[in-house]
């Protein structure tokens, strides 16, 4: 099933997760819906909240759905460490034409749980890096725009109030 995509401001998306506890048939339809919805919208993360699901849940698959072996499931995932930087533009689908560059590690490690509760642990580099610390932002309630110096934050504030009273945001 698709669901709906929350926008900025939703408050939803600024809510940390909550542990996610329960490793039950529940879970692992969001998880299909998340999925289902991410690949609809051509999106290469998607975190519960953007959903509007404040729980510590995340899916990525850098291949956008071309490879079934890539996707990845995240499940209360926290960065176990970080090296170097890398600085490179980032969309986020609650954000949509909003593009900016954002400093990131370059190397992270993160440890996370599967949608069966085994803990597991995963090195990323360039985009998957990127992929991880964008989603795992998202279930601490962290948004890109955050991430962005106050200058250009400010222009894409107003650029999405422009598109607001256009009305399509
Ligand atoms: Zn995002």
């Amino acid at each position: 099933m698709i669901l709906k995509i929350v926008k900025y401001p939703d408050p939803v998306l600024q809510q940390p997760g909550e542990p996610v506890t329960e490793f039950d048939a529940a879970l692992h339809k969001l998880i299909a819906d998340m999925f289902e919805t991410m690949y609809a919208s051509q999106g290469i993360g998607l975190a519960a909240q953007q959903v509007g699901v404040a729980k510590r849940i995340t899916v990525i698959d850098l291949t956008g759905g071309k490879d079934p072996a890539q996707k990845l499931v995240l499940i209360n995932p926290e960065v176990i460490f970080r090296e170097g930087k890398q600085y490179e533009e980032e969309g986020c689908l609650s954000f949509p034409e909003i593009r900016e560059k954002i400093a990131r590690a370059a190397k992270v490690r993160i440890r996370a749980q599967d949608q069966d509760a085994k803990w597991f642990e995963m090195d990323g580099e360039e985009l998957l890096s990127r992929a991880f610390q964008h989603e795992i932002d998202h279930l601490d309630g962290t948004l890109f725009i955050f991430r962005m110096s106050a200058l250009k934050r400010d222009l894409t504030l107003r650029k999405i109030r422009k598109m607001q009273r256009e009305g399509t945001w």
